[in-house]
């Protein structure tokens, strides 16, 4: 990019500090950013309708005259009622603002405007009307779809399309095409310059369209890029050949078909003499812990290091605790990294794994920090992986020269999508449950049942069995919030409920080592039941709990449930989840019935899909993808496919996009994956 585009958004006409500060909340904080800060939606100002023709209930324009002054009228509760009309010939249309002392300034009768809004019809006159429209005298700013952009309290979107026209103006002549030529003529796509200007001030929607196909391709193929280059494809790796059979020879369990096809797989790469990278994906409670524990097994016996990196100390402390057990006897030297370990024993931990004297090591994020080092690090393994983006999974990796890589995921995503969006792995799914499973029966209830739900609890705890008690969240969100903060719940639960039984209380603002010391105390039957916010949604795994109750159930995802419920119906007894919730609206209710009427996660992924959009289910939180800008991963995935495609063409001819042609695009890769990250 030309540098004048790094510029500070300040160099835009009319934006001082203050606007400046606006934008950079909003993330725009160059000329640039501003630029490819689309909008999020439109206002067709491009066809004007008569007023007879003006279609109900849709927002659309109407053009005419408008029929007299307006008139304004005060309402109880110090309310101001703004009326006027517009006709146009014999037609009229109500015109209605409320608490809008300006509008009357600014609206002349017998001049000729345009109104945006929805035509209503009036609850008592029956008459057509529109209330609060948007407004602009006839010939300034029809012809085209108006912006919307996301804005915040002091910068509203009309300011912010001011400010883009400007930029827009600027760029003439300055703007550098990131596509190659080839690309633009072969796939018919817009030149930048001309894109811009059309996702932000389209002349009608298929300008639209062409300059938002033009867009999400380009995005879609730095994605890819990305990703691709990420691949190792062949690079030779260390040959781990020691087999894992000494070790499942000796679990306490049967492995299922599935876990052995996985485990078989990962012996075969890790035999290769490539790099293994590998995807393990299988719904909550499939048993993946073990598939990885027999790699780990492999790669140290035959004399190097692994390691695995968990999103939460408290399953990062689990995984240690399993882990151990996993390798008693087996000389596997196992240790664990957290943030909240004392400096002087996260010292003698880092001077022993460079030593070489830890073989494996468990931990959080703390293992990608810089003093980290291995002696010879092969094997690195990332649970969860959904909670970590891209750029944190690369940076365990070089760790270790070339390693080999092992990730794991619960969330599950349509198949086709995933072999592109994780376009740089191999995968592998565990498609069984372990034997003796029985799916947990969920219900759906209202709080009137919670007497009873407290009975049932006190039944389990009889015979020995455990609880979960989960909160959405920690403190208290307002005064008349309905949610129940989880510490008071705790505390009411211990004395007025349960005097008898050991109750726990588990949240994310707690210290680690006390998060630690709950966890364990849970895990040996210290505590009866658990009352905790979603810390305990990835991965927890405590088999004797056998009964969860989900407060305001309706405050969580359809995924996030799943996970939730994920944390019981791991052992051989039956187990029970009901979602308690007082929201009676009929889309909540049709919502919460999908939990309770399935377990696959597969199904309820989509179900989430349909219901939430893209958006949010792709979000970055879903996949640790970059955020995308314009492309939908789920309704673009024709174009999904043909950037996957061509980003393989691109990367063959020049893996390192150093080509002139290629420059931009390796530009674009830096700032969507960030800056630090050096293409392999
Ligand atoms: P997830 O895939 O959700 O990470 P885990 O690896 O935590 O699942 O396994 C869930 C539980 O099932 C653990 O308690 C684990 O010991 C147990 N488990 C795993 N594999 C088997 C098996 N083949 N037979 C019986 N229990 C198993
Ligand atoms: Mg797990």
């Amino acid at each position: 990019m030309n540098m004048q585009w790094n510029r500070d958004i300040q160099y835009v006409k009319g934006v001082g500090e203050v606007k400046a500060r606006s934008f950079r909340r909003l993330g725009v904080d160059t000329l640039l950013a501003l630029l490819r800060f689309y909008p999020r939606a439109y206002e067709d100002w491009s066809k004007i309708y008569a007023v007879a023709d003006a279609p109900e209930g849709i927002p659309c324009c109407v053009s005419g005259v408008l029929a007299f002054p307006p008139e304004t009228k005060r309402l109880p509760g110090n309310r101001i009622l703004v009326r006027t009309a517009l006709v146009d010939g014999a037609e009229v249309l109500g015109i209605v603002f409320f608490n809008n002392k300006y509008v009357a300034s600014s609206l002349h009768e017998g001049e000729e405007y345009i109104f945006f809004g929805k035509v209503e019809r009036d609850a008592y006159s029956g008459g057509r009307q529109m209330v609060s429209p948007r407004f602009q005298p006839k010939g300034v700013s029809e012809g085209y779809l108006h912006p919307i952009y996301r804005q915040t309290e002091k910068l509203n979107s009309a300011a912010i399309a001011r400010c883009v026209r400007h930029a827009l103006e600027l760029s003439e002549g300055q703007l550098q095409e990131t596509l190659p030529d080839y690309l633009l003529k072969k796939y018919r796509l817009l030149p930048l310059r001309e894109a811009l200007w059309g996702i932000h001030f389209p002349k009608n929607e298929e300008e639209m369209e062409s300059a938002r196909r033009r867009l999400a391709f380009e995005e879609l193929l730095t994605l890819e890029l990305g990703l691709l280059a990420r691949r190792p494809d062949g690079k030779p790796g260390v040959a781990l050949s020691h087999s894992a059979k000494d070790f499942t020879a000796k679990l306490p369990f049967t492995l299922t078909g599935a876990q052995k096809r996985a485990i078989g797989e990962i012996s075969s790469d890790l035999a290769s003499g490539s790099v293994m990278r590998r995807l393990l994906q299988g719904d909550v409670g499939s048993g993946k812990t073990v598939v990885a524990a027999a790699a780990v097994y492999s790669c140290v016996k035959s004399g190097y290091q692994a390691a695995l990196m968990a999103p939460t100390e408290v399953l990062a402390g689990q995984h240690f605790r399993t882990f151990l057990r996993f390798f008693e006897n087996s000389g596997i030297r196992t240790a664990i990294l957290s943030g909240s370990m004392s400096k002087k024993s996260k010292d003698a931990l880092k001077q022993a794994l460079l030593a070489g004297e830890i073989d494996f090591v468990v931990g959080t994020h703390a293992l990608i920090q810089q003093d980290v080092t291995f002696r010879n690090l092969a094997l690195v393994i990332t649970d969860e992986q959904h909670r970590f983006g891209v750029g944190q999974r690369t940076a365990l990796a070089e760790k270790g020269t070339d390693p080999h890589m092992l990730v794991m995921s619960a969330t599950p995503i349509p198949r086709t999508l995933g072999l592109i969006i994780y376009g740089d792995m191999d995968i592998t799914v565990l498609d069984e449950l372990p034997r003796g499973r029985q799916p947990v029966e969920t219900y759906l209830v209202d709080a009137s049942y919670r007497p009873r739900l407290y009975r049932f609890l006190e039944k389990h705890f009889q015979s020995g069995q455990q609880g979960y008690i989960i909160c959405p969240l920690v403190e208290e969100g307002g005064a008349e919030s309905a949610l129940i903060p989880a510490e008071e719940y705790y505390e009411y639960l211990q004395k007025e409920v349960f005097p008898n039984r050991r109750i726990g209380l588990l949240h994310g603002k707690m210290k680690s080592a006390e998060k630690d010391r709950v966890m364990l105390r849970f895990q040996e039957g210290q505590i009866d039941c658990l009352v905790a916010t979603t810390v305990v949604e990835v991965g927890v795994d405590v088999p004797n709990a056998t009964v969860m109750l989900i407060e305001n159930a309706d405050r969580f995802g359809l995924s996030q449930l799943h996970q939730l419920r994920g944390r019981i119906g791991r052992g051989t007894k039956k187990s029970t989840c009901v979602l308690i919730s007082n929201n009676q609206s009929h889309d909540t209710q049709e919502r919460l019935q999908i939990i309770c009427q399935s377990t696959d996660g597969f199904h309820i992924a989509e179900e989430d899909l349909r219901l939430r959009g893209p958006g949010d289910f792709f979000g970055e939180r879903q996949h640790g993808l970059p955020a995308l800008k314009i492309a939908d991963l789920v309704n673009d995935t024709n174009m999904v496919t043909a950037a996957h495609q061509i980003a393989e063409k691109i990367l063959q001819n020049d893996a390192s996009l150093s080509l002139p042609e290629n420059a931009p695009l390796q530009e674009a890769v830096k700032q969507m994956f960030g800056e630090g990250e050096t293409l392999h």
